[in-house]
């Protein structure tokens, strides 16, 4: 998922320390001199546009895994190569700063920095101007709970809506279980609130899983690609479903014929509705004991040569 934040972007000096950072990071050595170290805060606590909102293990968790990452910068043309890079990541509470839902507000607060090149002197110029920018990270989250119930909003019984008021709370999704950390970057602030948010569910459940989710009873979400798998397969199975109605309706009527030659007491209907009442498989074992024991009331085969004498069987079990 990409989550899409207005961050507050800020020059930093360089220390000795962070200088061991960012070399730790690099092919070549750099210097004090050589490098553009800018503070960046990545993501909070706080429910966003999308009524979702990280969990402080989550922050954590992207805070370990965003160093190392490499920013891009998408709103300047032909930035195709201006890069940063974040060294250092920490969660940071802000004294007295209470988020919407009444907690401490905690934001993932990077340090970046960036080689001091001619191609990054505007980008730079920018920075030190003191702009604020919206900043995109790219993660992967594996949890999602409702803030109302506390069930997974995607598989659990839940069946709030994200927005939607309940009793004296608003429903959000609260994002847990980080995985990965792809990428951030810059983008321009959309003029409309919602503009330009992305949003992409990577499709982590199979048909198959989700089949089960529903047949054990449980509220299940499906993403628009989900639903349309799950339409494709209800076309086949319908597809197989009527050639099993056409087989076993031969079954039925080639069932009825030779009962009816077997045992002629029998009548059409009462035959037919005791072959509506087994399974398929009992239907088929039942054919071949008719078959057999009409075979031998009536030759079903032309008889080429003279057959031995079969042997009478006891017929108990075809009784009616
Ligand atoms: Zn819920």
């Amino acid at each position: 998922m990409n989550k899409e934040f207005k961050s507050d972007v800020s020059p930093c000096a360089v220390t000795e320390e962070e200088l061991s950072l960012i070399n730790k990071l690099t092919v070549k050595e750099l210097t004090a001199e050589e490098v553009y170290t800018f503070n960046v805060i990545l993501c909070d606590n706080e429910v966003d546009r999308d009524c979702e909102r990280f969990d402080i293990a989550a922050l954590e968790k992207l805070a370990e895994l965003f160093v190392g990452v490499t920013g891009i910068f998408d709103h300047n043309p032909g930035s195709g190569n201006q890069t940063a890079r974040i060294f250092e990541a920490k969660t940071e509470k802000i004294a007295g700063k209470i988020t919407s839902c009444g907690d401490e507000y905690v934001c993932v607060k990077a340090k970046a920095y960036m080689p001091r090149t001619n191609k990054n002197a505007d980008l730079i110029t920018e920075i030190e101007a003191g702009i604020k920018k919206e900043v995109s990270v790219s993660c992967a989250v594996s949890k999602f709970t409702c803030s109302v119930c506390g069930e997974n909003m995607r598989h659990g019984n839940c069946n709030h809506v994200k927005g939607k008021t309940y009793g004296n709370g608003m429903c959000h999704c609260i994002l847990s279980d980080v995985t990965d950390a792809y990428e951030w970057s810059f983008v321009a602030i959309p003029a409309q609130v919602n503009a330009g948010v992305t949003k992409g569910y990577k499709k982590f459940e199979s048909t198959e899983n989700l089949i089960k989710s529903v047949k054990e009873g449980r509220c299940v979400k499906f993403t628009y690609e989900q639903a349309e798998e799950l339409c494709d397969y209800i076309t086949r199975l319908e597809s197989e479903a009527q050639d099993g109605r056409l087989y076993r309706k031969a079954l039925t009527d080639e069932a009825v014929k030779f009962a009816l030659i077997a045992v002629p007491s029998l009548d059409n209907e009462s035959v037919r509705k005791m072959c509506s009442s087994v399974e398929t498989a009992e239907l088929m074992k039942l054919r071949d004991a008719f078959k057999q024991k009409a075979s031998e009331v009536i030759p079903l085969n032309p008889q080429l040569k003279a057959k031995k004498e079969k042997p009478i069987v006891n017929n108990n079990e075809y009784k009616f």
